[in-house]
């Protein structure tokens, strides 16, 4: 795998896909700038080395046509200030600006084009625009692991414009590395925990890791369909009953391939979708109509512990509660103090796709896992066992 480690930048122009789409304020200012940090090692790396930066993103949905509340331009002054070199700006990413600016650019200065999607062919994936894109730079170097799922100009078809001449930034390539340790190469007993509301959006990475982990935890809201399936009453809980066949193939599929399925035996229950309603612990068999299971019980969690510290790679995805209200979060915050103890034992933890991001930040539990995955879509499609375009066109 190639990264910036393999190249000198000294007298080069590094041309690279960064993913600062982050969110403005109402006043245009940037309100979270992690996305910018994330980019800086490699910005760094390059500058250091006495090359120059030129950096390419998007920044919002602007459909293909220019819009001023998405100018990369209200983002200039927070990457000079995280940087600490004084950003220059073109208005456009393509053309004649962007050529000058980019050819007047000297070792150690680094130039922010414009929204490349202000582009329609930037989407379309434009082989074309992507040929001008490419004029910009000698080296191309993506480090936007949160669009690599998609054939983008700037993502996937730019990269065919510099056959020896592409690399992987820093961010990307830590992704890339969690990623494989968890699919591939990762240490024995590999357990991934499943969770949110649905079988049906958690089909295909469920099918792809049952051949690679050893224990599969479910939980969340799609704990109903398995139960039910099985024959168990689920009262008022998210059930998909079309996807019950479905389930009991993931069991059988499961057994087959010595992979042990851990689901909840016991659900705080509630009698309305609320953080202000009746709850009780019941058997997750036997949830009375009326009643919903919304968390884990303490019988199933005790469960679950046992498996996540035995564990010596861990993958979490999804909730396994509705811990966007507090009654209903303790199970989820007790999964990420397991693997917080697991990581310290020594496990390696990744976290990635969606929501559980959101929990994981909310918790606090950031800084204890060993990873947590910068790209929500990018990341269910890896775990998907898809190849991901971006990353395949540095390959
Ligand atoms: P997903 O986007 O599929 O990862 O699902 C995340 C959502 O699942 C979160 O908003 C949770 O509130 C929800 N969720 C988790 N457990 C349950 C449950 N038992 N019943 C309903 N929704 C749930």
């Amino acid at each position: 795998m190639k990264t910036v480690d393999n190249f000198n930048f000294k007298g080069k122009k590094a041309l690279i896909r960064v993913d600062f789409n982050v969110p403005l304020d109402g006043d245009l200012k940037v309100s979270d700038a992690s996305r910018i940090e994330a980019a800086k090692p490699t910005i760094i790396k390059i500058l250091e080395d006495g090359g120059s930066a030129i950096l390419m993103s998007h920044l919002g949905r602007p459909d293909g046509k220019v819009n001023a509340k998405m100018s990369l331009k209200h983002i200039a002054d927070k990457v000079s200030e995280i940087i600490g070199v004084s950003v220059k700006f073109a208005e456009d990413c393509v053309g004649e600006k962007a050529e000058t600016a980019a050819a007047n650019l000297k070792s150690g200065e680094i130039l922010l084009l414009e929204n490349l999607r202000f582009h329609a062919e930037e989407e379309n994936g434009d082989k074309a625009f992507s040929e001008q894109l490419s004029k910009l730079g000698d080296i191309y170097v993506n480090d936007a692991f949160g669009t690599a799922h998609r054939a983008h100009a700037s993502t996937t078809i730019v990269a065919d414009f510099f056959p020896e001449n592409k690399c992987f930034g820093y961010l990307l390539a830590k992704e890339i590395e969690a990623i494989d340790k968890v699919m591939a190469t990762g240490e024995k007993p590999v357990t991934a925990i499943l969770g949110g509301s649905k079988v049906s959006s958690k089909i295909t990475i469920i099918e792809n890791i049952l051949d690679k982990v050893d224990h599969l935890i479910i939980g969340g809201g799609m704990t109903y369909t398995f139960i039910k399936a099985q024959g168990g009453k689920v009262g008022d809980s998210i059930c998909e009953d079309d996807k019950q066949e479905l389930a009991l193939e993931i069991l059988k599929l499961a057994k087959a391939k010595g992979v042990q399925v851990h689901i909840p035996v016991d659900v705080l229950a509630a009698d309305a979708f609320d953080n202000n309603a009746n709850t009780k612990v019941v058997p997750v068999t036997d949830i009375p109509d009326g009643w919903q299971g919304l968390d884990a019980g303490p019988k199933t969690l005790e469960n679950f512990k046992e498996v996540i510290l035995k564990s010596k790679t861990i993958l979490w995805n999804g909730p396994i509660g509705v811990f966007e209200m507090p009654t209903f979060a303790k199970g989820t915050i007790a999964i990420g103090n397991y693997i917080d103890e697991a990581t310290k034992n020594g496990a390696f933890s990744l976290v990635g796709g969606g929501d559980s991001v959101a929990a994981v930040k909310q918790f606090g539990f950031e800084d204890k896992v060993s990873y947590v995955s910068t790209g929500g879509g990018a990341m269910l499609e890896s775990l998907e066992g898809k190849t991901l375009p971006g990353i395949a066109a540095i390959l």
